[in-house]
């Protein structure tokens, strides 16, 4: 563990983040240690989990959770990263970035009575909650280590206490809450040896959260792992990054076309405005869905639409940032355990979460910029899993944002049809009255081929 003085030290490099003078590598590749590989990027590899050679507790859980081979990102990540390497990693949304860095981090952990070994900070409280959970599931059989999380919106006093009284060994928070908690000193960083960023793109861009990121990062020692993920790491936000980092793995998706779920079927529908609810209505009711997300630009356009689906009788909720966070929690789990099928949304659940039932992605309201649209979409199609996506396109500048997704991503977003199949996106289980169906069918032709053989005889 490094000591105050050699902290100082590094907080002065990390001071100026203007600097640029990195290169990162120009396509996909994986970079340990300097050496750079080519890889391609989709497709399951032979090796299984049992190869990383993790902890049989760690293998039971990851047996529970149904995970029967690792994805690329976890085959490229998990040996160096359990070795306690630095690593900053871009894969598609959906492939498992999660697991990579909750598996290296419980495989290492040793845990210590009162002492925090852990810090894992992303930007939303919704993101905060899911992650923790990932840790308490692949936790399961190491009970001796302890999890929680601290975000804003929950009375700070609880959190005290329970800094106090039960010390977890991982903390997974929001940074503005955990700072409060550090700068009180109610929370202790001095044995911190894995730092995690999730959506590190997202929590380094805007200087607020970097400060308070940064902030956080110098209470912690300067001997430690740090680890970065996002499904978007431009070329101008690797260099922030990597001042986190002693010579990191980096792992990058340079060729953006490969950024695109080929799960996903992706189409618009050009329309005004006025005709947007109209429209909405409509493919809600023809559309076979699990469950679906839609996209609104603001919170009080997320409260009118997700009234008027109800007053239409559809079982729909919305979640957004004017909510108190209690009441964002309930409805965030509320949806997730499939209690409500539709959710009116804004961009607060647009990165990270993940909801298994969720195959199709609706932009109400067109995001922002191309990597916004690339994170509300990948909420569909997860894991290699079926989906589907329509945006609604009612401007000029909508058009532009459509525009420069399919050139970015290379692909091809074509108008909605009349018709499309259900089978392309969907994952609906064989419907019960199929099943019936062929059940019914069974039993006749069994019994005809039995009565055919009794009228011959
Ligand atoms: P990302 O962070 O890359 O967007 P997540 O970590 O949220 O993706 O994972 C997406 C989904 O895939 C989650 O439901 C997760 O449980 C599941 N998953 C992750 N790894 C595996 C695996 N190896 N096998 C099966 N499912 C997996």
């Amino acid at each position: 563990m490094g000591d105050t003085k050699e902290n100082d030290a590094y907080e002065e490099e990390l001071l100026d983040y203007e600097e640029d003078d990195e290169k990162a590598p120009d396509s996909i590749s994986a970079k340990v240690n300097g050496e750079s590989a080519k890889k391609g990027y989709v497709g399951i590899h032979s090796s299984g989990f049992r190869d990383f050679l993790l902890k049989p507790e760690l293998l039971r859980s990851i047996v529970d959770s149904g995970f029967e081979h690792p994805s690329e990102v976890q085959h490229e990540c998990i040996p160096q990263a359990i070795l306690g390497m630095d690593v900053i990693c871009q894969a598609k949304s959906g492939m498992g970035k999660t697991a990579v860095f909750v598996l290296s981090t419980l495989q290492q952990i040793e845990p210590v009575a009162g002492q925090v070994a852990a810090m894992v900070l992303c930007h939303t409280r919704e993101l905060a909650y899911q992650i923790c959970h990932e840790f308490e599931r692949f936790s399961t059989y190491l009970p001796d280590i302890k999890v929680a999380v601290f975000y804003g919106g929950v009375n700070i006093k609880l959190h005290k206490e329970l800094l106090k009284n039960e010390c977890p060994h991982i903390v997974v928070g929001t940074p503005g809450r955990i700072l409060a908690l550090a700068g009180d000193k109610d929370l202790s960083l001095r044995n911190v040896r894995h730092f995690v960023l999730d959506e590190c793109d997202k929590m380094l861009e805007a200087l607020d959260m970097r400060r308070d990121v940064q902030a956080i990062f110098k209470m912690t020692p300067h001997d430690k792992q740090v680890m970065m993920f996002s499904a978007t790491l431009s070329k101008e936000i690797r260099p922030i990054c990597k001042k986190f980092m002693q010579d990191p793995m980096e792992i990058y998706v340079d060729d953006e076309a490969k950024l695109t779920l080929h799960g996903l079927v992706q189409h618009y529908i050009k329309l005004s405005e006025a005709e947007k609810n109209r429209k909405l209505n409509d493919l809600l009711d023809a559309l076979d869905f699990n469950q679906v997300v839609i996209f609104v630009k603001s919170v009080s356009r997320a409260a009118q639409l997700n009234k008027l689906l109800v007053d239409c009788n559809f079982p729909s909720i919305c979640i957004h940032s004017g909510m108190t966070q209690e009441e964002r929690l309930t409805r965030y789990k509320g949806f997730k355990e499939g209690h409500k099928r539709i959710l009116v949304a804004t961009d607060l659940v647009g990165r990270g979460i993940d909801i298994e039932r969720v195959n199709i992605v609706i932009n109400y309201d067109m995001p922002d910029s191309a990597d916004t649209y690339l994170h509300r979409v990948g909420r569909a199609g997860r894991f290699g899993t079926k989906g589907l996506a329509i945006t609604f396109v009612s401007s000029a500048s909508d058009s532009d944002v459509l525009n420069q997704v399919q050139a970015r991503f290379e692909v091809d977003i074509k108008e909605l049809p009349e018709q499309i199949d259900t089978s392309s996106y969907s994952m609906l289980l064989p419907d019960v009255s199929i099943l019936a169906l062929t059940f019914i069918s069974l039993c006749l032709l069994l019994f005809c081929t039995q009565g055919g053989g009794l009228v011959v005889q």
